[in-house]
Parts: C-alpha cells; sequence; structure tokens
C-alpha cells in the first residue's frame, strides 16, 4: 500500500527539473551527434536538422508535464447502476524505450468495471498517451496505467493489456521485426474473477 502510494506520488507530479538544460544545449548536443554519426551537421540538409530533432523531441515526451491523476478527475455518477465492463480497445502509441530511446509502437486494451462513478472515455486514451510519452519499459508503463485508474477511480477492478513491437528489437541487436510483446495488468474483480479476466482477454486476442 504504502509503496503503490509513493509511487503514484512520484509519477504524478509534472516534473519541473532545475536542470533542465534550455533549447540551445539540446541543439548543440544533437549537432553533436551528428557530428558522431560521421556526417557534417553544417551541410544544407542538416543544418536545420538539430532544431527539428528538439521540437520532435517535446512531442516524443510531452507526457512529463502531463499529470496522469488530473487527467481522472472528472468523474460521472448518474449511470443509473452500470456496473458491467468498459473497455476500450486498441488504443494506438508511441512511446520510446529507456534503453536505446527507440520507438516502442503499440496498443493497449484498458477497462475497468466502475463502482458507482466513472470518467469520460477519452480520458482512459489520454492515461495511455500520458505515460506512452515517456521514456519507457512496456512492464512498467502497462503497471502505472492499472495502478493510476485503481488508485483514482476505486473501480472494482482495472484490467490493462498492452502489445507492442520493440524498435530496439526489430531494427538492431536480434532483430526480430515479427515478434511483438504482450504484457498485462488485472487488478481487483479482473484478478479475482476468472470470467472477468477471460471477458476482458477475449476483447484483445
Ligand atoms: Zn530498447
Amino acid at each position: 500500500m504504502t509503496t503503490n502510494v509513493h509511487a503514484l506520488e512520484r509519477v504524478k507530479r509534472p516534473q519541473t527539473n532545475p536542470d533542465r538544460p534550455d533549447r540551445a544545449e539540446v541543439e548543440k548536443a544533437f549537432r553533436t551527434l551528428i557530428r558522431w554519426t560521421g556526417d557534417n551537421p553544417d551541410r544544407d540538409g542538416l543544418v536545420e536538422t538539430p532544431a527539428r530533432m528538439a521540437r520532435a523531441f517535446e512531442e516524443f515526451f510531452i507526457g512529463y508535464s502531463q499529470d496522469p491523476t488530473e487527467i481522472l478527475q472528472k468523474t460521472f455518477e448518474e449511470i443509473e447502476g452500470y456496473d458491467e465492463m468498459i473497455a476500450l480497445r486498441g488504443i494506438r502509441f508511441e512511446s520510446h524505450c529507456e534503453h536505446h530511446m527507440a520507438p516502442i509502437i503499440g496498443q493497449a486494451w484498458v477497462a475497468y468495471v466502475p463502482s458507482g462513478r466513472v470518467v469520460g472515455i477519452s480520458k482512459l486514451a489520454r492515461i495511455v498517451e500520458a505515460y506512452a510519452k515517456r521514456l519507457q519499459i512496456q512492464e512498467k508503463m502497462t503497471a502505472q496505467i492499472a495502478n493510476t485508474i485503481n488508485d483514482v477511480l476505486k473501480p472494482q477492478g482495472v484490467g490493462v493489456i498492452i502489445k507492442a513491437s520493440h524498435h530496439c528489437m526489430s531494427t538492431r541487436g536480434i532483430r526480430k521485426p515479427e515478434s511483438d510483446l504482450v504484457t498485462s495488468r488485472m487488478l481487483g474483480c479482473f484478478r479475482d474473477n476468472p470470467l472477468t479476466r477471460q471477458e476482458f482477454l477475449s476483447m484483445a486476442v
């Protein structure tokens, strides 16, 4: 319990890192990387590249400025006692692995059984985005999504399944482009009730 609360505390606060370098420093670093590849950062085709890369990185890692618990704050209680599964299927996401900063491209299935209140469905997709747009490992991202929904919404249960291909495995290293990695986290009734778990799993096959 305590660990969970602390884990949540760590991720929910948008990063305000006093050591965050400014744009000029980042562009200089990208210039260095271009030189390191063996190319010339001053040639025409590359001269704007460090600035473009900095903008691309802002987009890739926008999740650090998003607060996943905040996203789930607004809930709806007029649901006529609805207490069946709510599942958003096949949420496409792009992330980056924290070991190689290579793309992770995948889909997430996010489901919960409410306990008196629900969130707007787009919020489930936004939670996935907020965690995907960070340096990640898939196992951690799967757990973060499930834990946040569980802690904030306090539903009867949560299930998260992620299927993704990792470019650090498909374009380099062992080069297995046809494989994808499947991870899941089941909490509450998704963990305890085999029928609920099965109903959810059958949606993601
Ligand atoms: Zn990697």
